[in-house]
């Protein structure tokens, strides 16, 4: 039997609103250093830092075992790549990950970064893995089911030649960081759970550029292409509305941060 679906009232979504918002601010501090030279871990010290600083708690940290704040996921690394000493360099993309529990709710959101120049093609697959974002915002509204969300997503990154990755979802958030239903960025539509208003979700297009087969390595968590093929990932925590979506997290500050650098934004 699926298990239950939680709604949130209007007080509670604003608190899920204030994690999701710390997380974005936590990734523009990500932004504000990430280039070339510096380390995984580096940019997980800072964020956890970060959050603490801002009366946050990691949301990842110590879930499932996990040892950090950030999630970093570097070229053919798709998701739960873990920091450490790897050392970013030109041309690298790096999907940062972040969750924050603060009164007794999570936020959820992920940003892929260009370090230094990257291939026109590498970032065309970044730029169509946030519009998968967006399209599946778009269907994110009272009556719709996850399935018109995933089939969204993946009709445009096929469209592109691009693979989805079937083994990891989005899925709600609230009092838990992973909660019911399953969002898959792949599907049929009017297949999956309904969506009624007050329900929060994690939307989280994991697309790569060659085929959608992942593994995990050694490490019990990094999860890669098998192909070696860059990926992508970008996630928002969202509300769903009656006729729209209300995103929740946000890249503005991010990208606040990347064009005061003089970065390309994709
Ligand atoms: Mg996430
Ligand atoms: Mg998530």
């Amino acid at each position: 039997m699926a298990k239950p679906i939680n709604r949130l009232s209007g007080e509670e979504i604003e608190l899920v609103r204030e994690s999701s918002l710390l997380v974005g601010k936590t990734l523009a501090e990500v932004g504000r250093v990430i280039a070339p030279g510096v380390t995984t871990g580096e940019l997980d010290r800072l964020a956890e830092t970060f959050i603490r600083d801002s009366g946050g708690i990691p949301g990842f940290k110590g879930l499932y075992g996990c040892p950090s704040t950030v999630l970093v996921s570097v070229n053919e690394e798709v998701v739960h790549g873990l920091p450490g000493k790897r050392v970013l360099k030109e041309g690298d993309v790096a999907s940062v990950d972040c969750g924050v529990l603060m009164n007794g709710f999570y936020g959820d959101s992920a940003y892929t970064f260009m370090v230094g120049e990257v291939a026109p093609e590498v970032q065309a697959l970044l730029a169509v893995t946030k519009e998968c974002l967006a399209l599946g915002i778009a269907q994110a509204v009272a009556n719709q089911r996850t399935g018109d969300i995933g089939f969204a997503i993946q009709r445009h990154a096929e469209a592109h030649g691009y693979g989805v990755v079937r083994e990891l979802v989005g899925h709600g958030v609230g009092r838990k960081l992973h909660e019911a239903p399953e969002v898959p960025n792949y599907g049929r539509r009017g297949h999956g759970a309904r969506l009624t208003e007050g329900m929060v979700i994690a939307i989280e297009p994991m697309i790569t550029m060659g085929a959608k087969d992942v593994r995990q390595l050694e490490d019990g968590w990094t999860v890669v292409t098998r192909d070696g093929s860059p990926s992508a990932h970008f996630e928002h925590t969202i509300a769903i509305g009656h006729g729209k979506a209300e995103v929740l997290s946000t890249f503005s500050y991010i990208e606040d941060v990347l064009k005061e650098r003089g970065m390309a934004v994709v």
